[in-house]
């Protein structure tokens, strides 16, 4: 076990890439917060994890609000003593072109995607550096780099800012020896993905170079080896998971 007597907080662990990452987290022995803006799924997200027997709460928290944020850092230190990773997977995508994106459209997609990465990072930050050590990992997008060939404008925007701020955050964190990276996953087979319909999810597929989305596990392996003893020496790092989509 590779994180044993670790405290997890996984924003987005609902479903998805959040709920794959809280899950293998857990199966290395870190307690899970599985935060969530949909409580319900977020509280059967933590039935699956303390089957695995390790121990678990759901809070409800909207990313792209401060209260909720604090709340969320201020249950995982009362319930846990700690926060040793902090993964934020929590976002939202949108697949407006850009002549039909309505300002507040803009203002949702940046406020989740960037905004509550940072008010995230910055609370669990804060609690990091007292005690020197932790990990924080962002999760971006393959359309960070290459622009919003599936996606809209403001979503791929949104994630560029991410790989960003995963840089500066790594910067202030390097003299605390606190690692911070983020992973650019292109598309993956989640609810997120079977939203865009069958059409237009055999299209992105050929422009794979495998031919093929990704699967959660994917991601949740690359960001377990970023919270693991093994990438103690990698910071501002960004990791791509895209079956080649983007190689650079
Ligand atoms: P998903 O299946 O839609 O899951 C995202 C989870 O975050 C959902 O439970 C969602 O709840 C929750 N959420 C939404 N807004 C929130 C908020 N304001 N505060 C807290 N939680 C909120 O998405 P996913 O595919 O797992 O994606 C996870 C992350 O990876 C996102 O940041 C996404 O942009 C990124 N990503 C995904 C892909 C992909 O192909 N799947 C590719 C690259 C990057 P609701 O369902 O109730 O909204």
């Amino acid at each position: 076990m590779k994180l044993r007597n670790k405290v997890a907080i996984v924003t987005g662990s609902a479903q998805g890439l959040g709920r794959a990452v809280a899950l293998t987290l857990a199966r290395e022995g870190a307690s899970i917060v599985a935060s969530d803006i949909n409580l319900e799924k977020a509280k059967a997200v933590v039935r699956e994890i303390e089957v695995i027997g390790q121990e678990a709460t759901a809070v409800k928290a909207d990313v792209s609000n401060k209260q909720d944020v604090e709340g969320m850092v201020k249950t995982t230190i009362s319930q846990f003593g700690q926060v040793d990773i902090l993964v934020n997977c929590a976002g939202i995508c949108s697949l407006s072109p850009i002549l039909e994106i309505e300002e507040e459209e803009w203002d949702r997609i940046l406020a989740v995607n960037l905004k509550g990465t940072f008010l995230c990072s910055q609370a669990v930050f804060r609690e990091m550096v007292s005690r020197k050590s932790g990990k924080i990992v962002n999760i971006s997008s393959a359309s960070a780099k290459i622009g919003g060939v599936a996606v809209g404008a403001h979503y791929s925007a949104s994630k560029a800012g991410v790989i960003c701020f995963t840089k500066s955050l790594a910067l202030a964190a390097a003299p605390y020896k606190i690692n911070v990276n983020c992973v650019c996953p292109g598309p993956i087979e989640t609810e997120m993905t079977d939203a865009w319909g069958d059409e237009m999810n055999t299209r992105f597929k050929n422009m794979i170079p495998w031919k093929d989305y990704g699967k959660p596990q994917d991601v949740a392996g690359a960001v377990l080896f970023l919270v693991s003893e093994e990438a103690r020496y990698i910071t501002g790092e960004t990791l791509d998971v895209n079956g080649g989509l983007v190689m650079d």
